[in-house]
């Protein structure tokens, strides 16, 4: 799984510097930009990094830009495979296509058919390979070993960490007097990421993960002190679920190493920040791309003059899109 040598070395704020350079032409540069209608209702200046606007509607095509174009660099890709039903196998999908390499996704044989449809625009092969995640992941692996396709890890990776990481330099560079930045928080590449580009540029504003109390992995891990299988509960922030891996070697440690704190969201929150969002900004958001707001406005931050919320992704399922809307 691990076959170039360089992904034993964490990765450092000079990685985030070179996934910058070398995803440029693939990724957006998204805005970052006030909302009044939370800066009236939490009295602070929330600025809103607005990664739904990224072209497979979330910030994952950082990281997997920068993993495939930084293995394109260094030898042929023969093709690559996922096992991710959402935004990773998206991300992966989207790359490789057009880097012109086959891309192959694994997934559970209950994927929702929606699902299914966005995967094969991007023009992916999908493969049911059994009832469960852990089946899909299995038969990625195996095409790993037996064809040589490479492997990408949603997470746990120092390039996709690096390429996540390219969220951190971009809200520097577009206000520097950010004192607070708020990051969904699932396996924790995202938050590894922005935490090591921020703490570079600005070690005295805070990197807090906002996570969903169903779906804590890293929480009870940072925690413990060492990885733990966190038992899930359903979640509006689909995008959140999944461990952080019992072999975790980076994530955990970038975490706990640079993160000032991690706060969690109740389902009633998640879902009034959506409506939060949908209600005055106009703007449809995924369960997982709501918890920084639900965080804010549930008082769970502290005092922050100018936090900046990273939305994290729009591709959330019609059937939610449809009851929220009728709630407005
Ligand atoms: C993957 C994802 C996250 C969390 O990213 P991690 O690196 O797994 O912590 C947050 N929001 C959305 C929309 C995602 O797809």
């Amino acid at each position: 799984m691990r076959e170039d040598g360089s992904k034993s070395i964490a990765p450092t704020i000079q990685d985030v510097w070179a996934a910058r350079r070398r995803i440029a032409s693939v990724v957006v540069r998204t805005p970052l930009l006030a909302s009044s209608a939370l800066r009236a209702a939490v009295g602070a200046d929330v600025l809103l990094k607005h990664e739904e606007m990224q072209e497979i509607g979330a910030f994952k095509v950082r990281g997997a830009a920068n993993k495939l174009l930084h293995l394109a660099e260094i030898g042929p890709l023969p093709g690559v495979v996922a096992f991710s039903t959402g935004n990773h196998g998206m991300g992966v999908a989207h790359v490789a296509r057009l880097l012109g390499i086959p891309a192959r996704v694994c997934l559970p044989d209950s994927v929702p058919q929606a699902k299914l449809d966005g995967l094969h625009r991007l023009g992916a092969t999908i493969e049911r390979s059994g009832p469960t995640q852990e089946d899909a992941a299995s038969r990625a692996q195996r095409w790993e070993h037996e064809h040589g396709l490479v492997l990408v890890d949603p997470l746990d990776d120092p390039d996709v960490i690096a390429g996540q990481g390219t969220i951190g330099l971009e809200l520097l560079e577009s206000d520097p007097e950010i004192d607070a930045v708020l990051v969904p928080l699932s396996g924790g590449g995202l938050l590894s990421g922005v935490a090591l580009a921020v703490k570079a540029n600005s070690p005295r504003t805070r990197v807090i993960g906002v996570s969903a109390q169903g779906a804590r992995a890293m929480y009870e891990s940072v925690r413990a002190g060492r990885p733990v299988d966190f038992a899930e509960s359903p979640t509006l922030a689909d995008s959140l679920r999944g461990g952080i891996g019992m072999e975790n070697r980076h994530t955990l440690r970038l975490v706990r190493e640079l993160v000032d704190d991690i706060v969690l969201v109740s389902e009633r929150e998640i879902e009034e920040a959506m409506l939060f969002l949908l209600r005055h900004e106009h703007l449809v958001v995924e369960g997982a791309a709501a918890v920084g707001v639900a965080a804010l406005l549930a008082g769970r931050i502290g005092a922050c003059a100018r936090p900046a919320v990273l939305i994290t992704g729009r591709n959330v399922a019609s059937d939610v899109l449809l009851r929220l809307s009728a709630m407005i």
